[in-house]
């Protein structure tokens, strides 16, 4: 069997990378209200040990790699990991999740260093309540940092909304109307129970079908085809729209049985599946000058962990322990 294929066939060619635990905003979806610990920073890969695990990742058949965090801009040198990372010749596709309090003075750079897609969270396009979901006064600093960031050739530009019922629900049609009128790729992605004493509510849970009806009646919605770079969303455009809409339904239609993913924590964890808390330290080997076959066998071993499915485990337990500030997304 290929080294990146699992019990399920499912083949893992695609590494989510948490550059730091720290963000710049507090989003109530995603950050602890009461117990946020942080790491040391000697607790942190450094960015050296993070290119030795993707580095033998793609000698494994991993071919996607994305930069995310907590917020990976306000990690110093970042723009340097992503030049180190954009040089690793097996790397096919490289992107970088950020929520985009920082893309104006540094969506130029990152393009300059090899960086052509990203994806910016904006779960509102109403600059008081973006205050209030994120607990920071930044709606303006994000939207100038995405016209930057379209000036500067990045395509596409996704935007992550995490649909929140009684949050922003009320402004589907404004995301709709910014799909057609910007070359943008709205993501709506189920808000999911991440994170004990979080914010999540059942009440609070929209599910993918309710609001693609919703859309429906602010205009027909065409079906885009799969494409390598849509990943598990369910792609549709309005007629005549320069961007489009997707659906991210880890909930309702979850995509286990297309996972393709393997995700590393800032602390350097293997973290097979999002939405388990089972993990493998890879840190401590790596610090004790583990050779490159060790890591390889560590990652296969993440890779052979890779549960059939999050489902029933998840929805027993209800959350996760980690928060998705401390996973990555
Ligand atoms: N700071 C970066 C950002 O804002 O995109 C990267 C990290 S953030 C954890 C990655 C993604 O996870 C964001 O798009 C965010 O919306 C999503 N996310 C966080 N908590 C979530 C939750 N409870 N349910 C669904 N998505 C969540």
């Amino acid at each position: 069997m290929s080294p990146n294929v699992d019990h399920y066939n499912r083949r893992i060619t695609y590494l989510r990378v948490s550059v730091t635990d720290r963000c710049n905003l507090r989003c109530i979806y995603c950050t602890p209200v009461n117990d946020l610990k942080l790491l040391d920073h000697a607790n942190i890969l450094s960015y050296e040990e993070i290119l030795k695990v993707i580095q033998v990742a793609t000698e494994l058949g991993m071919k996607k790699v994305r930069l995310t965090g907590g917020e990976p801009l306000i990690r110093k040198n970042f723009v340097h990991l992503v030049a180190s990372v954009c040089r690793i010749p097996r790397i096919e596709d490289i992107s970088v999740s950020t929520n985009g309090v920082l893309l104006k003075k540094m969506a130029r750079p990152l393009f300059e260093a090899g960086i052509r897609r990203i994806n910016v969270s904006l779960d509102t396009l109403n600059p008081r309540k973006y205050a209030m979901v994120t607990g920071r006064d930044c709606f303006d600093d994000v939207w100038e940092g995405l016209e930057v960031a379209e000036a500067v050739g990045f395509s596409p530009i996704k935007l992550n909304v995490v649909a929140m019922r009684g949050i922003n629900d009320d402004e589907l049609f404004q995301f709709a109307d910014l799909s057609v009128q910007k070359p943008y790729h709205i993501r709506f992605i189920e808000y999911m129970p991440i994170a004990r004493g979080g914010n999540w509510r059942p009440q609070k849970y929209i599910s993918s079908d309710e609001i693609k009806s919703k859309l429906n009646t602010f205009g027909s919605l065409h079906k885009i085809p799969r494409s390598i770079h849509a990943g598990p969303a369910r792609r549709y455009r309005f007629k005549s729209a320069r961007g489009e809409i997707g659906f991210i339904s880890a909930l309702s239609h979850h995509f286990c049985p297309s996972c393709n993913r393997l995700r590393l924590t800032a602390d350097g964890k293997l973290r097979p599946c999002l939405l388990a808390d089972d993990e493998i330290d890879i840190k401590t080997p790596l610090r004790n000058g583990c050779s490159q076959e060790d890591l390889k066998r560590l990652l296969s071993k993440a890779i052979a962990e890779k549960p059939r499915e999050h489902h029933a485990e998840f929805l027993k337990r209800g959350q996760c322990l980690r928060p998705m500030v401390a996973i990555g997304g």
